[in-house]
């Protein structure tokens, strides 16, 4: 499978930009997420490598060749729409066959091929059904079928899950990625979901207001988001306002002490600190010799099935998220709303963010 690259890429609407100056190498066979929140430009951009949306400046290759401004019908990727966007009047296997009498590929080889097609995405039995006969989950599948059949370069894949249950769509996210990787395919993911992201791809870029603000792998950038808006994004709440001292070991809070800090980079000036809920101990009594320890009251907590979130607010002043197992699961017992704790973690599990 080759690999796809844009070189500062953009789409202006008149003044309004969409997407600006986006370089990205997506690498052979590999899944890429684009990742954000409505309207930072993941769709134009997903629109723009698969022709859809004519980019206004920049360079988009795929395998080398320069696929710019070609129509989509010339640049072999496989589109699933977030709507599926299948004809209603066909049935799924003249739906998956589509492509390749578009094609002009022989009746024979056709139907073969829309078989295999439809028995990869488990839906052989369903081959005559229109898509209103179907469930979501199955008209998801025709529609990926019918990317898959014509053997594309490049899978782009708009929000596939976004039409589907809960329990749907984990099982469907597990389908795409083995689908994808026993296939190699050279895939673009968008969603605005952070888990689905992250427990699909191989590397996530975030964006936000048109251009990229991340990208790594998902737990790089979910253990080392760069801003404010990348941690809340990702999920994670604890932002706590402060500046680095001047000998780079310690954080000192706004409103509070000094904390203890490891492998930060150099920072200047005001910045955050980000705390993953799952990095926050919460103790009953003053642990010791824990290096940062904060003292706060229970305000809320939350069930999350393996775990247990309290809601706390330091003594210090600001809010904070703490992630515990849950009882059931081994964790320690549940701790009453009101109940004095003492918030602690270690020096290298914060991380220094800066004000977006
Ligand atoms: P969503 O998750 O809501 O689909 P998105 O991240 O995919 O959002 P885009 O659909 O790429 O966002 O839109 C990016 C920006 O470009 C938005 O501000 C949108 O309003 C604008 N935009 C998109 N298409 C057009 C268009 N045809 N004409 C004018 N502006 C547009």
């Amino acid at each position: 499978m080759p690999e796809v690259v844009l070189q500062d890429v953009a789409k202006h609407y008149g003044n309004s930009i969409a997407v600006e100056n986006m370089s990205l190498r997506i690498g052979d066979g590999e899944l890429v997420a684009l990742l954000g929140p409505s309207g930072c430009g993941k769709t134009t951009t997903l629109r723009m490598i698969g022709g859809f949306v004519d980019a206004t400046s920049g360079q988009i290759t795929v395998g080398g060749r320069d696929v710019t401004h070609l129509p989509p019908n010339r640049r072999n990727m496989g589109f699933v729409f977030q709507n599926y966007a299948l004809f209603p009047h066909m049935t799924a296997a003249q739906n998956v066959a589509f492509g390749l009498e578009m094609r002009g590929l022989n009746k024979a080889d056709t139907e073969r091929k829309v078989r295999e097609a439809l028995a990869r995405v488990r839906l052989g039995h369903l081959a005559d059904r229109l898509p209103r006969q179907m469930s979501g989950g199955q008209q998801q599948r025709v529609a990926l079928a019918r990317a898959l059949v014509i053997e594309p370069d490049v899978l782009l894949l708009d929000e596939p899950l976004s039409n589907l249950d809960a329990a749907l769509r984990h099982e469907m996210k597990i389908e795409i990625r083995q689908l994808q990787q026993s296939l190699g395919l050279t895939t673009v993911f968008v969603t605005h979901d952070q888990d689905e992201a992250m427990s699909t791809a191989d590397r996530m870029v975030l964006m936000y207001n048109g251009k990229v603000e991340q990208v790594g792998p998902p737990d790089e950038v979910y253990g080392r988001p760069r801003s404010a808006f990348a941690a809340g994004f990702l999920g994670i709440p604890n932002l706590l306002p402060g500046r680095m001292t001047a000998t780079q070991d310690g954080f000192r809070m706004e409103a509070g002490p000094v904390l203890r800090l490891d492998g930060q980079e150099a920072q200047m000036g005001k910045s955050l600190l980000a705390l993953r809920p799952e990095v926050v101990g919460i103790a009953a009594e003053a642990p010791e010799g824990a290096a940062n320890i904060l003292p706060g009251r229970v305000e809320v907590m939350t069930y999350h099935g393996a775990a247990v979130e309290y809601h706390l607010r330091t003594e210090a002043g600001p809010m904070l998220t703490a992630r515990a197992t849950a009882p059931g699961l081994g964790g320690p017992n549940v701790l009453p709303v009101g109940a004095r704790v003492w918030l602690h973690w270690a020096p290298s599990a914060g991380v220094i963010v800066s004000e977006n």
